[in-house]
């Protein structure tokens, strides 16, 4: 691994080695809900759709639910709270439980893995071991799953 991994400027081996104490935080997610609206409350964020964040997700997913309830609420079609809750619950809710189960398989990076099962030793070019549009397809299908297609974004 330290051969692999050299960098002229740092010597990360040598980092770790230093390093008296090391902390470790455990990635937690959960299984999603059946559902997150009880009368005039619901969730959003992690506390409806707690991710491993990967693919830059779990507060971009917060800031889609918000906006997603911001428009339920203001909706002309809502004729009360609980009918804009049960609205937004039905589009956010689905929507963040295929990225909770989805980013237990890895985000985008995901990329990297596939180049590292087919060229462990490396490559000299990249199009040799996965094409532009394989590599493409893997993160742009990511990223239409959360949401983060440029048509997508509000
Ligand atoms: C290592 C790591 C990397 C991440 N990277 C990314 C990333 O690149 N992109 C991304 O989008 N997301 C990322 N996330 C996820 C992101 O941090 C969370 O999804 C986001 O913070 C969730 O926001 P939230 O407001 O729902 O919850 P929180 O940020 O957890 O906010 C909840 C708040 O409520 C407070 N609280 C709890 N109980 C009470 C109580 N009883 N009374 C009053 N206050 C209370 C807490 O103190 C906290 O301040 C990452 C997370 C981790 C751990």
């Amino acid at each position: 691994m330290r051969d692999r991994f050299r960098l002229d400027y740092v010597d990360p081996a040598e980092i770790i080695r230093k390093t008296g104490d090391f902390y470790e935080y455990p990635n937690c997610d959960r299984e999603p809900l059946p559902r997150w609206s009880f009368g005039r409350v619901t969730l959003l964020g992690d506390a409806a759709h707690p991710m491993y964040p990967v693919g830059s997700n779990g507060a971009s997913q917060a800031i889609l639910d918000a906006d997603a309830l911001a428009r339920h609420l203001g909706a002309a079609t809502a004729a009360t709270v609980e009918g804009a809750l049960a609205g937004y619950d039905a589009q956010r809710r689905p929507a963040t439980a295929g990225i909770v189960l989805a980013n237990r398989r890895g985000g985008p990076e995901g990329v990297i893995d596939l180049v590292e099962a087919r060229a462990p030793g490396g490559f000299v070019n990249i199009e040799d071991v996965a094409s532009h549009e394989e590599r493409e397809r893997v993160v742009r299908g990511y990223a239409a799953l959360a949401g983060f297609g440029t048509r997508s974004v509000p």
